[in-house]
This record gives structure tokens, C-alpha cells and sequence, in this order.
């Protein structure tokens, strides 16, 4: 009598070697914590992982070895009464450091590992990309010292910028600046180290997800900055598209036979609702931010600037009910400078989004202002540069 042959199927995954399982059990165990709402105990992190208690004792000392966690005093008692020791994410060590290019300013954030706005700087934006560059390079060495006066170390560096960004560095098209193919990456990595770049309005979203959570999923965070830009954020992720280059909702058609854009299109929303735009039937180019002179220029009932608003309004929600149509999201935020505005906006964005959004008389969309309004961008590239760490804390701990 034979016995049946087997196959054995050749191995397609390699097999994991004891130190990978460690630092994959480390980052799943670091996520806990960083996702944890509250203190959360040793016990609650054995059950929430299912690795064994003996590992997670390990994986804490390690952690708080690394300086990454702090033990935060008795949080709770379990059912034997007894307190346990809960465990959140320490206020010293990794950092993430934001960088923004504003109409009006420069800025730069520091934020450590829970998220927390350590330090928040301003400086005019000089007219020319080199002295742009040169003046983001001393705004960033400037935050750094300041981190490490506060015992941070800034780990990741994000440089917030209008327009599409390609490879994570070089920022493709930004009319308003007159930036076309500008290294930006490249120009701060001598001053600073590597530098991610992305779009202002995308790293907006990321802030204001990150300060509404987990209340906000299904969002769209509109900012006027220079170009209007949309950051579309879907159960609670960023909508980044192919190439990273989504959320152009500036160059959104809202009559098609309108003026010739910058872009070279017709018709594009830009001509309607920038602040540029809004501004220039009624002044020049005041000295304070565009957003303030038009609020000014508004509350003293400033009848070009009324009917500019009014225009400008109609036109974002013509563009903004398009959008809705086809990716069903709850709520609309007014960022960056037009949270500024929202009380002379928000009339308009909803007539038309009741009137062109398919589902709206039954589940009407939300139009606010963006909680943190024009910091978002900075604050948002702080977060994306600490995320890093967040997500994966083995580096910090391989360097410490
Ligand atoms: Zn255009």
C-alpha cells in the first residue's frame, strides 16, 4: 500500500525573521498607544494586540527606555480594584516640523509626538522664490533650536506649498508665487535635511482631521490661499490621487466660456472666489492679509466687496456641488483664509449645494469654518512629519 504524495507548495512568503516580529510587535503595540483616546494600561494592550503579557512588559520597557511613552500615574482600576499603571505618549523627544507659504506670511510649527503645537512662528514672505527659500531655511533652524530648548528633536521636516507637487520635492506650477518647477526639497536640504513637499491644501485637511477627530471622516476642507485648493478627505484618509495632484478644485470650470484663467483654461472658479479676486473691484492690495481687508472692506458694507462675496460664494458652491456629487461627503469646511470669511460665504455655498447636490433635500450637507483656519496647512505638516514616527516608532528607537 502506497500512501498518498503530498505536494508541498513552494513558500511564497519569505519567513520572518525574530527581529522583524520584534519590531513589527513594537509598532503594533506603539500604535495602541498612540491611537488610545486615554491612558491605557499594560493589561489593555496585551488584550487590544493579543500578544502575551511577558512581550508587552518587554515592549513598554523598551519604549519607555526610548523615551516614546510615559507612564502617567494610575489611570483606572480594573475589576480587582487595583490601580493600574496607564501608559500615553511622551511630550519630549520626536518632533515634527511644518513649514507653510501664505499670501501674507511664512510660518513654521513644531509638534511632538501627541500632536501637541509646540511652537508657532511667523515672518513676511519675501516676493522672490530664493528669498522665500532662504527665509523658510532660518524660520526652520529657528524652530529647531526651539524644539531643542523644549528637549524635541525634530525628526521629519514637511514644507506646505501651493499648486501640484511632484516627487515629494519639486513644486510643478504655482501661478501666484510665479513658481514653475521650483526644487524646493533640494533648496532646503542643505539648511534643514530632507524635506518632504506637498500641497498646502491637502496637508490643511490633515490638520483639521486631526483636530475634529474622530467627529470628522467624509470631509472637504476648500482653502483660498492663493490657488483654491480642496483636501478630500474619505473614512478618515486623505484622497491624494494618482500623482498626489487631486484637490485642484480652483481650476474647476464654473461657466465654460468664462475669462481666461492663468492656466490657460476658461471659465475656472479661481476668477470668482480667489481672494485676489474678491479683493480687486473694491481696493489695491492692502497691507493687511487679503482675508482681513475684505472682511474690513465687508463689515463697513463696502458694496463691490458685498457683491464680490456674493459672487465669489455662488461660484465655490457650484464647483463644491459637483465634487459632492460624485464623492459623497457630509461636510464642507471653509480653511485656511476663507474660514475668515465664512460668515460672508457660507449663504451662498449653501444655496447652491441644496440646490445642486443631489441627495441634499434629504441629508443636507454641512458648511462651516475650518476650526483651525489658516494655521491648518503648517500645523497639518507637522503632523504628516511626526506621522512617520507615529506610524513606525523603530527608527526613533534604532537612533536614540
Ligand atoms: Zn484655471
Amino acid at each position: 500500500m502506497t500512501r498518498p504524495v503530498h505536494r508541498v507548495a513552494p513558500a511564497t512568503d519569505t519567513p520572518v525573521r525574530q527581529e522583524s516580529l520584534r519590531a513589527h510587535n513594537l509598532s503594533l503595540t506603539f500604535r495602541q498607544i498612540v491611537g488610545a483616546p486615554a491612558p491605557i494600561s499594560r493589561i489593555e494592550l496585551a488584550v487590544a494586540t493579543g500578544l502575551t503579557r511577558p512581550t508587552i512588559t518587554r515592549i513598554v520597557d523598551e519604549l519607555l527606555a526610548g523615551g516614546l511613552i510615559v507612564e502617567a500615574g494610575p489611570a483606572r482600576s480594573g475589576n480587582s480594584g487595583r490601580p493600574r499603571v496607564g501608559l500615553s505618549l511622551a511630550p519630549t523627544g520626536p518632533a515634527g516640523l511644518g513649514l507653510d507659504i501664505r499670501v501674507d506670511a511664512l510660518s513654521a510649527c513644531v509638534v511632538d509626538l501627541t500632536g501637541t503645537v509646540r511652537h508657532l512662528a511667523f515672518a513676511p514672505r519675501p516676493p522672490a522664490a530664493a528669498d522665500t527659500l532662504a527665509r523658510l531655511a532660518d524660520m526652520g533652524r529657528a524652530a529647531m533650536a526651539a524644539a531643542a530648548a523644549e528637549k524635541l528633536t525634530v525628526v521629519g521636516t514637511t514644507l506646505a506649498a501651493p499648486g501640484p507637487v511632484e516627487n515629494a520635492g519639486v513644486v510643478r506650477f504655482a501661478p501666484v508665487l510665479g513658481w514653475r518647477d521650483v526644487d524646493a526639497a533640494a533648496a532646503l536640504r542643505h539648511a534643514l535635511g530632507e524635506v518632504m513637499v506637498d500641497n498646502d491644501a491637502g496637508l490643511a485637511a490633515l490638520g483639521e482631521l486631526y483636530a475634529s477627530a474622530p467627529a470628522l471622516r467624509n470631509f472637504v476642507c476648500v482653502s483660498g490661499e492663493f490657488d483654491i485648493g480642496a483636501g478630500i478627505v474619505l473614512e478618515g484618509a486623505l484622497l491624494r490621487g494618482a500623482r498626489g495632484w487631486s484637490g485642484s478644485l480652483g481650476h474647476v470650470a464654473v461657466t465654460a466660456d468664462g475669462p481666461v484663467c492663468a492656466c490657460g483654461a476658461t471659465g475656472c472658479l479661481q476668477h470668482y472666489a480667489g481672494l485676489q479676486q474678491i479683493l480687486a473691484p473694491a481696493a489695491p492690495a492692502a497691507a493687511p492679509a487679503p482675508a482681513v481687508a475684505i472682511d474690513i472692506l465687508a463689515s463697513s458694507g463696502d458694496r463691490d466687496t458685498l457683491a464680490a462675496l456674493d459672487r465669489a460664494g455662488t461660484a465655490l458652491g457650484v464647483a463644491l456641488s459637483a465634487l459632492i456629487n460624485i464623492i459623497d461627503v457630509d461636510t464642507v469646511l471653509l480653511g485656511g483664509s476663507y474660514s475668515l470669511l465664512a460668515s460672508w460665504l457660507t449663504e451662498g455655498v449653501e444655496r447652491e449645494l441644496n440646490r445642486r447636490v443631489l441627495t441634499a433635500s434629504w441629508a443636507p450637507v454641512s458648511v462651516r469654518p475650518a476650526p483651525l483656519g489658516p494655521d491648518a496647512a503648517v500645523i497639518g505638516a507637522a503632523l504628516s512629519a511626526i506621522d512617520r514616527v507615529r506610524q513606525d516608532p523603530n527608527s526613533w528607537l534604532a537612533r536614540a
